[in-house]
């Protein structure tokens, strides 16, 4: 596997490889890979001659200063993961790299920004739109590939690539979960063994919200029960459940009015947030780990 921290050298050597001929596929992470970031990876590799992943925990999309302190750190781990699984680039630049000046540029996103992440994490998808802009311009990939965990992130991403005309492919790859369905994510490695076990309420939550939603239950009502499974637990906290048209994000009060509903959800687990989500009436039992 290639190594880069530095934009000159990755871009050069890309260069060489889109003149053979070569097609590439950009995974942008934030490390701490498991095995859903491995999936993506999988799904480039299956799909491009090259595949870039890229490992950089990004300041600017942190709201939260203490969230950013404690994010996972772990290159030489996750470099050695990338090896195993026959990555072919990794690009893990520093801070002075990515933003040598401290960054003025803010994106807005309109009404895709001012619902669920966007409400509760105020700056979120600037930073990821900023973010993710410069590695789509570095890496210029042929296609780009995002977790569905991420759901209101991929929707965000779709616009950008359309309004400025970014010239690639996205893919979403469906969430890989632990046998108990709690979502995999670098944040997990905060909980403890007792608090993970507790996690699997946000997947249950959303399991039961499809149930009732499919057997006719207001979306309203659906909310109130979701409400209520978190109430016996000081240590869970709910933030948000909403029912959302996965295109738009428009909040859906009647599942019939949307061509795709999406059932998205965020909370706490002692100190750690957490969030997932799952289309109406998904059959998720296939992807977990
Ligand atoms: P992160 O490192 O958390 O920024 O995630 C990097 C990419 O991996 C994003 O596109 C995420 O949506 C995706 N991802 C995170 N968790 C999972 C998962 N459990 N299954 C599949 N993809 C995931």
């Amino acid at each position: 596997m290639e190594i880069f921290k530095q934009i000159a050298p990755l871009k050069a050597f890309l260069k060489s490889k889109k003149l053979a001929g070569k097609t590439v596929g950009l995974v942008p992470t934030m490390g701490a890979l498991h095995e859903g970031h491995l999936t993506l990876i999988r799904a480039s590799q299956n799909e491009n001659d090259i595949t870039v992943a890229t490992i950089y925990v990004n300041p600017t999309q942190f709201n939260n200063p203490k969230d950013l302190l404690k994010y996972p750190r772990l290159l030489d781990k996750d470099t050695e993961l990338l090896q195993e699984v026959q990555c072919d680039v990794l690009f893990c630049p520093a801070d002075e790299e990515m933003y040598p000046e401290k960054s003025i540029l803010t994106i807005n996103f309109g009404p895709l920004n001012e619902v669920m992440e966007g409400k509760f994490r105020p700056g979120h998808f600037s930073g990821v739109a900023l973010i993710v802009g410069k590695l789509f311009n570095i890496i210029e990939p042929d296609r780009a590939y995002f977790g569905q965990k991420d759901w209101q992130q991929f929707a965000v991403i779709t616009r950008l690539v359309k309004e400025l005309k970014y010239n690639l492919q996205l893919r979403s790859v469906p969430t890989l979960r632990e046998p108990n369905g709690l979502a995999l994510s670098s944040r997990n490695l905060r909980l403890t063994s007792e608090q993970r076990a507790k996690a699997s309420v946000f997947h249950k939550a959303l399991q039961e919200a499809n149930i009732n939603l499919l057997s006719g239950k207001s979306s309203s009502d659906v909310k109130r029960l979701v409400a209520r499974s978190f109430y016996n637990d000081p240590e869970v906290r709910l933030e948000y459940f909403e029912l959302a048209d996965s295109e738009n994000l428009n909040v859906v009060e009647n599942v019939s009015a949307s061509v795709r509903p999406i059932m998205c959800i965020a909370g706490y687990v002692g100190e750690v947030r957490l969030i997932d989500n799952m289309f109406l009436g998904e059959n998720v039992a296939v992807s977990r780990v």
